[in-house]
């Protein structure tokens, strides 16, 4: 009783896991399709990365940012390599990872207006908290970052209409996660980019909870063919080694110059350790390649399985990133699933949320689909 109760926890001790399997303080066994909300994107314990923090862990452990940090720069080569940008930056989490955008577009433009998006999630520092669009986040904590200004998602029309003035940003998720696992449409992410394009402002992509593999590419923009300015990750980025990274294009580098912001822990010797050993296994193509291949599967599987049970309303999603929205209440559901042996999470109050690790084996993913059929379908019988 010594933690602050800023979590409702569910009555399960995880103490031990491997792959997509964890085993409870009972011995009972469950399918982790939570991966500790996308970051275990390996599963528990990848023997790549456990080796390369083991050997890390040998060597040297921390050092500071005012060293050379080889294994950092080979890590954040690794990133930019896979993507358009040419600089990364490293933090301990998402919300830092956005911040550090969040600072850098203001001091680039010299301009302090961020467009974000209603029911979106950008993390819980002031300024994070300030982006993210739900009442729900920013109550109780006064007068926020009065610089973001929040427009409806997924509608193109208001991001044309929009004026731009002032504007040193845009940030948008390519699917919003806790906002229910809603995927942006191509014509809306296009809209985006146009108004940067044209204002100067600069696009940001939160790839917090996309990024690393999720949707079978690198990042998730890259369905789309975009070109953002600046990229955030975290979550998956360190297989459950606390790591973020902001990712930027070179001339983003005249701005963040010596001094001008920085991070103790940002990707020291053991966590650029875990990002390398992930960034190698999860970005070679073949990788990727079966990601979509088991991503499909999957959403075919819950489409053709659990679309026709009564209370199912949508299934939604891209890669191994799914949302099943019922048309109630969801948290019931996630109870039973557990007592029948499968984590899963929620996505707002009514959506089901899937993030098996990207290298679930297909029986493994038919034991989730049978679980959530028994589950779904029990449901519908015992109500009148
Ligand atoms: C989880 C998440 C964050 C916040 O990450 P933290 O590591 O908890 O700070 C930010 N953006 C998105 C899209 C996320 O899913």
């Amino acid at each position: 009783m010594s933690v602050f109760p800023t979590y409702n926890r569910f009555p399960l001790t995880i103490e031990s896991g491997k792959g997509t399997v964890v085993t409870d303080d009972e011995g009972n066994q469950y399918l982790d399709f939570v991966s500790g909300i996308a970051v275990c994107n390996l599963g528990h314990r990848p023997p790549a990365v456990e080796q390369a923090i083991q050997e890390q862990l040998g060597k040297v452990w921390h050092v500071s940012n005012l060293y050379q940090i080889p294994v950092q720069q080979e890590a954040a080569e690794l990133l930019t390599a896979e993507t358009n940008l040419d600089y990364a930056f490293f933090c301990n989490s998402g919300a830092e990872a956005n911040e550090a955008a969040i600072k850098l577009a203001r001091k680039h433009t010299g301009k302090e207006k961020i467009i974000t998006f209603k029911q979106s999630f950008h993390g819980r520092t002031f300024a994070t908290m300030s982006a993210t669009g739900q009442d729900k986040v920013h109550q109780g904590f006064g007068t926020l970052l009065p610089t973001f200004e929040y427009l409806p998602y997924n509608d193109s029309e208001a991001v044309t209409e929009w004026d731009g003035e002032d504007t040193a940003a845009i940030m948008v998720e390519v699917i919003q996660g806790e906002g229910g696992v809603v995927e942006g449409t191509e014509l809306f992410l296009q809209a985006v980019q146009k108004k940067c394009r044209e204002t100067g402002a600069l696009f940001i992509i939160d790839e917090v909870q996309t990024g690393i593999g999720r949707t079978g590419e690198p990042f998730a923009y890259q369905h789309f063919g975009l070109d953002p300015d600046i990229v955030t990750s975290a979550k998956g980025l360190g297989s459950g080694f606390p790591v973020g990274a902001m990712l930027g294009k070179a001339e983003l580098a005249e701005t963040f110059t010596a001094g001008s912001h920085g991070s103790t822990f940002g990707g020291n010797p053991l966590a650029s350790a875990a990002v390398k050993a992930t960034l190698q296994t999860i970005f070679p193509k073949q990788f990727l390649q079966d990601v979509k291949e088991k991503g499909s599967y999957l959403q075919q599987q819950i489409k053709s399985k659990l679309s026709p049970i009564d209370g199912v309303k949508e299934v939604r999603g891209k890669g191994l990133m799914i949302g099943i929205e019922m048309d109630t209440q969801a948290i019931e559901f996630i109870h039973k699933l557990r007592g029948k042996g499968l984590l899963a999470v929620l996505a707002g109050p009514q959506v089901i949320r899937l993030l098996p690790p990207l290298n679930v084996s297909g029986e493994e993913i038919d034991r989730a689909v049978s679980i959530l059929e028994d589950v779904l379908q029990l449901e519908k019988s015992s109500t009148p």
